[in-house]
């Protein structure tokens, strides 16, 4: 009986030693009923599904203001030659306006999921700076720092999260053009790319690994490219397909 007992906390133990791929639902679980890409329905629905994380996108208005939103033109309207007053009078696919980061954040605080917010390109670096600026100081008031993992296409404004979020925040390179090591280097928590740059380089999943990197990897649609990154022991999967990766993973 003993001998049973230890031997199923083991496997439990062992079980849970074993670091499972993780589901990140890319701009939100979007592809559902009353639903859009970057909507608050899209975060709300990520987090009822029990997804690790909600990937959300995140632009600057004419006036300065964070906005959450993936195109740089929304229907016919430029989101940095707008104000932050017109841009929230657009509506998404599902009927809501487009949110400001402050409301989407907002929200965020009543939820469990971990908010993966991606700086998309600005025109300046200097821009950069200053909406990452933003972006921490409104993180430190509603107290979501632990709640946070940054990601981005600039190599400045990655470089500029290092520098300015809380030590030990989780901070991802979109790029797909710097190494393991040279990931590292820079205190980058590990990459977060296009699952194409692992298929060419698999050798970098265990590469990362090894230096103490994390990997994440995008927008992963297929089963079969799920199935391949789960064998290879990706940390994070980014899909537009969030159900069908949790029930992949099931099987693992
Ligand atoms: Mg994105």
């Amino acid at each position: 009986m003993r001998k049973a007992v230890i031997c199923t906390l083991f496997v439990f133990i062992s079980a849970n030693m074993m670091s499972q791929t993780q589901v990140i639902a890319h701009r939100g679980f979007w592809d559902t009923q009353g639903s859009a890409q970057n909507s608050i329905a899209s975060l709300l629905k990520a987090d009822s599904i029990n997804c690790y994380g909600c990937e959300f996108d995140v632009r600057m208005s004419s006036d300065g203001k964070l906005i959450v939103i993936h195109d740089a033109i929304h229907g016919l309207t430029s989101i940095k030659k707008n104000t932050a007053d017109t841009l929230t009078r657009l509506k998404l696919k599902n009927g809501e306006s487009l949110p400001l980061l402050s409301e989407y954040l907002q929200k965020g605080t009543e939820l469990k999921t971990r908010l993966i917010l991606e700086l998309k390109k600005l025109s300046t670096p200097e821009l950069e700076t200053k909406a990452i600026e933003q972006i921490i100081s409104l993180v430190s008031k509603m107290q979501l720092e632990p709640r946070m993992e940054y990601i981005s296409f600039s190599l400045h404004a990655v470089k500029e999260f290092i520098r300015l979020a809380p030590q030990g925040t989780p901070i991802y390179y979109l790029n797909g053009d710097l190494s393991p090591q040279e990931l590292k280097a820079i205190g980058c928590t590990g990459p977060d790319y296009n699952s194409k740059v692992f298929k060419k380089n698999p050798e970098w999943i265990t590469e990362c690994h090894s230096l103490g990197l994390k990997v994440n990897v995008w927008t992963v649609n297929s089963e079969e490219d799920m199935q391949w990154l789960i064998k290879h022991k990706v940390d994070f999967i980014t899909t537009d397909r969030p159900l069908v990766l949790r029930n992949l993973l099931k099987n693992y």
